[in-house]
């Protein structure tokens, strides 16, 4: 009976992050990938406690103090010390434990954070073509949803690959007879 506006996105992530000031593309791309992923420029960090504190999400900064802060206040904090993108969404996937990037529903708007409503029109290569329920702006999967895909592609080959090297020392040092 309670319907969700992004119920229908049966893989929409549960996970809401609150990234600070620094890391303002990173933000873009988690909302990309369909993230509750609130970005504040402004905020001092007491104020970005708060919100992570009230809201239930997880703090994603490059701050190492406001990091440390978070942790003694038994917060859910992902620090970030890459920086690059391709980098950085590594480091989140490792400490948040994600297995893969998922980059099949366009689920919220890179722009404000709102869920996106289906249009039902078409761009002019039959495209579906999506709308923000508060800023209005279209998106569809063009040449710049390839380049993200691409991205995000390469984030899932290092997280594999970084796995796989877990997996061998982990069994080669776990000996049971
Ligand atoms: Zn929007």
């Amino acid at each position: 009976m309670l319907r969700h506006v992004s119920s229908s996105h049966k893989d929409s992530p549960t996970l809401k992050f609150l990234v600070d000031g620094m890391l303002g593309s990173l933000a873009t791309k988690l909302r990309i990938l369909g993230f509750d992923s609130i970005y504040d420029r402004n905020s001092v960090d007491a104020a970005l406690i708060q919100i992570v504190k009230k809201d239930g999400r997880t703090l994603v900064t490059s701050d190492q103090e406001l990091s440390l802060n978070a942790k003694r206040m038994h917060l859910s904090v992902i620090l970030i010390t890459k920086t690059n993108d391709r980098a950085r969404l590594v480091e989140l996937c490792r400490q948040a434990g994600f297995k893969k990037l998922d980059l099949t529903v366009m689920s919220r708007c890179s722009n404000c954070n709102s869920n996106l409503i289906e249009t039902y029109e078409q761009d002019k290569f039959g495209r579906k073509v999506l709308r923000c329920e508060t800023c209005a702006k279209l998106y569809w999967k063009g040449s710049h949803w390839k380049k993200l895909d691409e991205l995000f592609s390469e984030v899932n080959r290092e997280l594999n690959s970084k796995r796989t090297n877990k997996h061998i020392t982990a069994s080669s040092s776990s000996t049971k007879d």
